[in-house]
């Protein structure tokens, strides 16, 4: 099967890639249209997966797909955008029509789980990788960014934390299945971005974004580009009780700050807005505040500064604040 012929088959007739509004023109030539309402922001971001070193090289295509879009349209909901279109350019090694009618399914349920269109992408041989850009809409001027955090607010995040990090023990085979490890397992592979809540924490929240690399070191962002210190206090992180069952209250904890993937939304608001958030249903944890001064500080139940053993996973080097 050629290229076109490829693009065709699975992409260009997915449900996902099918007329829309906001999408003028779909896959099929140099350039997708997109149309933003008038007083509206576009929204945009790119993520890319490369096997061996964001998921396993023999992962089922169907769970990658669902994954990878899943991954990427979190960064919308950190924004407080709702998602219009994503581009998916994909690098496989050969062409394989059981993978990629699997990869197409997944990619299908998750588009349709945050309602987003397929408009275009680019597909080339080589080691398998996935970029996906998302497109994602927002009101002028109400984009939730990451430096609007102020002393005084509280620091919150929208759920349960470590539960994809406490899964990778299983994703790569190390251990054998346990009670909640299917729950972790289905955590890891299926997040689901929270774009209510994003869109919700417009006009309340200061500052948001979504936890990828380990709430720790996601906080250090917050601080950094708000110019303010954040206090997590570790008798608060919110645990999952199949995360306990497969870990420990200990492991558990090192893993809700510091394992990454979890891709729930951490963000600072004023206390007078937390009830306004709740009685909107929105899922909403207090875990620490915002003070005066920079950096991320632990601090055990007595409210005294403990040393975090780790901070998060970077790509190049290790540095910590
Ligand atoms: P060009 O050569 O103009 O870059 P391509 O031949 O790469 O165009 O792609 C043809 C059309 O198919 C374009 O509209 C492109 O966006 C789309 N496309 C290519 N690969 C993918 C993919 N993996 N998923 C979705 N659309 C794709
Ligand atoms: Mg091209």
């Amino acid at each position: 099967m050629g290229e076109f012929e490829l693009i065709r088959h699975y992409f260009a007739a997915a449900a996902c890639a099918q007329a829309a509004d906001g999408v003028v023109l779909g896959i099929g030539d140099d350039c997708a249209l997109l149309q933003v309402p008038a007083g509206e922001q576009l929204a945009v971001s790119t993520d890319t997966l490369v096997a061996g070193v964001h998921f396993p090289a023999g992962a089922p295509g169907e769970l990658l797909g669902q994954r990878a879009l899943a991954v990427a349209v979190s960064d919308l909901a950190a924004m407080g955008a709702t998602p219009l279109a994503f581009t998916l350019a994909l690098t496989l090694p050969e062409v394989c029509s059981a993978w990629l009618a699997d990869f197409t399914a997944g990619l299908e349920r998750m588009a349709r789980q945050c309602g987003v269109r397929l408009v275009g992408g680019d597909t080339t041989r080589g080691p398998l990788s996935l970029t996906l850009t998302v497109f994602g809409r927002v009101p002028a001027g109400q984009a939730l960014t990451r430096a609007g955090a102020r002393p005084g607010d509280l620091l919150c995040v929208g759920g349960a934390l470590g539960n994809a990090a406490g899964a990778l023990s299983f994703v790569l085979g190390e251990r054998a299945e346990q009670p909640g490890s299917a729950e972790l397992l289905a955590h890891y592979w299926s997040p689901a971005p929270q774009l209510q809540l994003g869109q919700a924490l417009r006009g309340l929240a200061t500052a948001a974004l979504d936890v990828s690399d380990g709430l720790l070191a996601d906080c250090g962002h917050i601080a950094r580009a708000s110019g303010v210190a954040l206090l997590v206090e570790q008798q608060r992180l919110p645990l999952s009780a199949a995360l306990l069952a497969c870990m420990g209250e200990q492991s558990a904890r090192q893993l809700a700050l510091g394992g990454g993937d979890d891709y729930v939304l951490a963000f600072t608001l004023p206390a007078e807005k937390l009830d306004a958030l709740r009685a909107m249903g929105q899922p909403v944890q207090v875990i620490g505040r915002v003070e005066a001064g920079q950096g991320v500080h632990l601090l055990d139940a007595e409210g005294r500064a403990i040393e975090p053993r780790h901070s998060g996973y970077q790509h190049f080097g290790t540095h910590r604040d």
